[in-house]
């Protein structure tokens, strides 16, 4: 455990947006992550748990203790049928996948290129061309901090459903994920239901190709957060009814939609966004991306606040075209801690 000298966030939000924290610190153990939780509770700080920030926005400084979940650790075992990976919460992403693909491990390739940490992916359900998290997790590790209690939930348990868990609801305060557990059939299955992914032949296609296809869609289509700041999707592809569904259908027949359950249906927000217009609008240093409007961007001096009202304009206006309410995907951090996106920006 350690205590950073700097009390910048900065280059700890992929939104690269100027914020200080009272202090940050370093968690790479449970041990050190309960010392360090407990040691912030008897000051009196509020406390911030943060993997890779890339799904946060900091809209004013942070008043209290962020704590950095390293801890690291790749364990992996194998039975007849499957991979079992047991991953400390602190790994990046992506970077388990490359270190899984060198050892001949496949089954996460369509999940190449997110960013941040392992130990996020349970809290949203990462997901991406065709699959979620939920479809390889085996268990996820947590603890309770205020007790040191740990928790082992299974993947059923978790209740994951689209960009949600648990970990947004029962387990969202006063708990820190630890670890997943991942299972990958070691007879390998390639994914090919996302559009641009259908090219491949089921019968050749390599785990390989279908990583390398999926990195060059995403680095071609989403702003790189390392040379411009961005948390990915801004919002989430709103789920509407069916009856709403197919009135925008009948009057837009390019709407791209899909099927969600069998009252409603998922329809794609950077498409509303897009018939709005508002591609390239901005407010303050804070833009809609003009090649994805899904995303919005800090073109270099963004604050947290301009963010703000950029999402809440985008919001508006595709409430008053479509009647459809957006939800934030990205999580919004003020002061104190999480504050509710969606009444920041209705
Ligand atoms: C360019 C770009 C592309 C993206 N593409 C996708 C995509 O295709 N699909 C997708 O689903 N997401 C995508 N995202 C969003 C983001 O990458 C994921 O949500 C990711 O899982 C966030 O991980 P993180 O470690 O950065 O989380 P952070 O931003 O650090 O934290 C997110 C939230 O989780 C909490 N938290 C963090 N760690 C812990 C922990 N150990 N225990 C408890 N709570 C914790 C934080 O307090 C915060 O509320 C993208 C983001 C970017 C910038």
């Amino acid at each position: 455990m350690s205590v950073c000298q700097s009390t910048q966030l900065k280059t700890l939000n992929t939104f690269c947006i100027s914020a200080s924290a009272d202090y940050i610190s370093i968690a790479i153990s449970i041990e050190s992550l309960l010392a360090l939780w407990q040691e912030a509770i008897e000051k009196n700080h509020s406390i911030l748990l943060l993997g890779g920030g890339s799904n946060v926005l900091f809209t004013e400084n942070f008043k209290g203790t962020v704590i950095l979940n390293r801890i690291l650790g790749i364990n992996v075992q194998e039975s007849d049928i499957a991979w079992h990976i047991h991953v400390g919460a602190g790994e990046n992403w992506h970077e388990l996948i490359t270190y899984l693909f060198k050892q001949q491990i496949y089954g996460l390739e369509n999940l190449a290129l997110i960013p941040g940490n392992v130990g996020s992916a349970p809290i949203q359900n990462i997901g991406a061309y065709g699959i979620e998290f939920k479809h390889v997790c085996e268990y996820v590790d947590f603890v309770e901090l205020k007790t040191g209690n740990s928790i082992r939930l299974t993947a059923n348990e978790c209740q994951f459903a689209y960009r949600d868990s648990i970990f947004k609801h029962q387990y969202k305060d006063g708990y820190a994920i630890t670890a997943v557990g991942l299972c990958l059939n070691k007879k390998w299955e390639p994914i090919l239901t996302y559009g641009a992914l259908a090219q491949f032949s089921r019968e050749n296609v390599t785990p390989k190709q279908i990583f390398d296809a999926v990195c060059e869609m995403r680095q071609s289509k989403l702003p790189d957060p390392t040379l411009m700041g961005n948390a990915g999707s801004f919002f989430k592809n709103p789920i509407v009814s069916i009856e709403l569904a197919c009135k925008i259908k009948s009057e837009y027949p390019d709407c791209p939609q899909y099927p969600y359950n069998e009252q409603s249906v998922k329809i794609a927000a950077g498409w509303l966004i897009d018939q709005c217009q508002l591609k390239g609008y901005s407010i303050g240093g804070a833009a809609v991306h003009t090649k994805q409007a899904l995303v919005l961007i800090n073109k270099g001096n963004a604050t947290g606040q301009d963010v703000v009202a950029l999402a809440a304009y985008v919001y508006n206006k595709v409430a008053e075209k479509f009647n459809i309410f957006l939800e934030p995907e990205v999580r919004f951090i003020g002061s104190k801690g999480e504050i509710d996106a969606v009444e920041c920006i209705s």
